[in-house]
């Protein structure tokens, strides 16, 4: 279907495969007609209209047996081109009326060589199909696919269709990679933010409120708050300023911006007021922090200057594409805005490296890949001036060079206003997601008429950089859940200890220890619960507490507690004031207790 198909050898299996499928599929229901049959990155797949006779997943395995018998016949495919009329007197006898509708789409549209029809044919199946294939079926490596799943499907995927009914398939090189992709795919399954989400009470979606608009529940809340708290520091410490702006605004703001009428179809649709204005929800900062830079008049002096908010920003995200916490119709972000002058440019855009480096190892994301967004001169999505593109450009190109950071080059990505990086994470599929950017703005002083003055007291332009390191809160906590497991560090887990008393007499001494973690600003609670010993420890593994402090007779005596930390087997007892100072320090340090290398700090 694919106009150009990576022509590679597994390319070519997994498209044998999708024919093999549909001949074994027509040997139990010679009726069927047949739709499309893919290759795709994880297999093939193959559409059917079954009428009222449905393959359904019990027949998947006698589906298998057969197509490993047509493997074993090492069936040659064949090819060879037929005009339209001989295509679809071919079909019409096979009573294929979905392939003679999409035969005459090709040879209309023009996207048939010639007017030619490619053909193939293995066995007794014969199939409208550019390939290309395998030599003969026999090369189907052993063992190296499987038939998945089956799963309804509009043809052409147009709901006014009719629904066909589709059986994928997986495939890969080898036996091993096949056995690997399912054991990743039922790790991913386990791991979806959606599903932890739900189970550990993070957040939640209500129909009511709206979809795409989650509800942070406390657990959730505490995650976001602690990651907030951290940026804050840091850029209190990089001399970063904190700012508050509303999240509506009149509509001029966005032209002049450039969003309107450019960025529309990704915004919420306008409020009109009573006197005709018109309102948007943002859905990004910069115009609102570009305001508050051209509240005053700025000069040399006041460089760089760098306004830092988390600001919520409201995207209209298409109903099909909403996703979890992934893809949202709401949002908070990390923002700031460096304003700066020529020659800090460089300095500055280093900084901020360094700032995504430093948060990137802090939580251990190692899996990223850093990709330069270019302009293209030929395309007119761009600001027209060449010679500040080149300079930009190389700036951004020779800091990523300097800093040793590997990164690839993608022209025609850049942003309208400027050359920029964007921070790919990998999920466990394999799956790429922009999960944060950083960019360098050439452009928008000129639109908003920022200037600051010069030694020389001329007026000049600042340069500005957008960066969010930490993306959006939506956005780096489902990955975060998705690469964790759910299984927060200390610092970032919603309950930090889980005090399991062993026996009656010691709740009292649970109430003291709460209480002093408490005043502490340590999330703590009591399991009070009749359940058994076993049960409660059970119950806290489950909710992913990092820390249990268990407290029996002795530890009453020693005033001490048992610590049992959810990463490790071996459990620990020490004075109880040695752990609240630990968990302090833990806390203090944001320990990435979460992995199971990290040890307490203990004294
Ligand atoms: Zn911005």
């Amino acid at each position: 279907m694919s106009p150009e198909p990576l022509v590679d050898q597994l390319y070519r299996l997994r498209h044998s495969l999708a024919h093999i499928l549909a001949q074994a599929v027509l040997q139990i229901r010679p009726q069927a007609q047949l739709g499309f049959g893919p290759p795709v990155d994880t297999g093939f797949y193959y559409d059917f209209d079954f009428g009222d006779e449905p393959v359904t997943a019990d027949d998947l395995k006698d589906l298998t047996k057969r197509m490993q018998k047509i493997i074993k016949e090492k069936q040659p495919f064949e090819n060879g081109t037929k005009s339209l009329d001989e295509a679809v007197e071919l079909l019409e006898a096979g009573r294929q009326t979905y392939k003679v509708e999409y035969a005459r789409e090709l040879v209309d549209t023009g996207k048939a060589a010639d007017g030619q029809l490619g053909f193939y044919q293995n066995g007794p199946f014969v199939d409208m199909c550019e390939g290309p294939h395998l030599e003969h079926t026999g090369q189907v490596p052993k063992a190296s696919f499987s038939l998945d799943n089956i799963a309804g499907s509009y043809w052409r995927g147009d709901e006014k269709n009719p629904m066909l009914t589709r059986i994928y398939g997986l495939c890969f090189e080898s036996p091993d990679a096949l056995k690997d992709y399912k054991a990743r795919r039922e790790l991913a399954r386990q791991r979806d933010h959606r599903k932890l989400g739900r189970e550990l009470h993070l957040y939640t979606i209500d129909e009511e409120v709206g979809v795409g608009l989650p509800l942070w529940l406390p657990k959730g809340t505490v995650i976001r708050d602690s990651l907030e708290q951290w940026a804050r520091e840091e850029e209190f410490k990089a001399g970063y300023q904190r700012v508050s702006t509303p999240c509506i605004t009149r509509s001029q703001l966005f032209y002049r911006s450039g969003h309107l009428p450019y960025f529309a179809e990704d915004m919420f649709p306008p409020m009109k007021l009573d006197d005709g204005d018109e309102y948007y929800l943002r859905p990004m900062n910069c115009p609102h922090h570009h305001k508050v830079y051209a509240s005053e008049s700025r000069s040399y002096r006041d460089l760089p200057l760098r306004l830092a908010e988390y600001g919520d920003d409201f995207r209209y995200e298409r109903h099909g594409s909403l996703s979890g916490l992934l893809r949202v119709r709401a949002m908070c972000m990390n923002d700031a805005h460096i304003y700066c002058e020529n020659d800090q440019v460089e300095g500055e855009f280093n900084a901020v490296m360094n700032m995504y480096r430093m948060y990137y190892s802090h939580l251990r994301i190692g899996d990223f890949r850093v990709r330069l967004s270019l302009h293209d001169e030929s395309k007119d999505k761009f600001v027209d001036n060449e010679p500040e593109w080149q300079r930009s450009e190389v700036i951004v190109r020779d800091i990523l060079k300097n800093n040793n950071i590997d990164f690839d080059e993608a022209p025609g990505e850049a942003a309208f206003y400027g050359p920029k990086i964007d921070i790919q994470l990998a999920n466990i599929l394999g799956r790429e997601e922009t999960v944060s950017t950083c960019q360098l703005d050439f452009a928008v002083a000129e639109r908003f008429d920022l200037t600051y003055v010069d030694r020389d007291g001329s007026d000049q332009r600042p340069y500005i950089i957008h960066r969010a390191p930490l993306s959006t809160h939506e956005r780096i906590v489902s990955f975060l859940i998705e690469s964790y497991g759910a299984a927060f560090p200390t610092w970032l887990a919603p309950l930090q200890v889980q005090l399991i008393p062993v026996a009656d007499h010691v709740q009292e001494y649970a109430e003291e220890i709460k209480d002093l973690l408490v005043q502490n600003l340590i999330r703590a609670d009591i399991d009070d619960s009749n359940d058994s010993f076993n049960k409660k420890i059970r119950k806290a593994v489950t909710s992913k507490t990092p820390n249990m402090w268990i407290l029996g007779g002795r530890e009453l005596e020693e005033r001490s507690i048992t610590w049992r930390r959810y990463a490790v087997q071996e459990q620990e007892t020490m004075a109880l004031d040695t752990a609240v100072d630990t968990v302090k320090r833990m806390n203090a340090e944001r320990i990435m207790d979460n992995f199971d290398d990290v040890s307490l700090p203990v004294g």
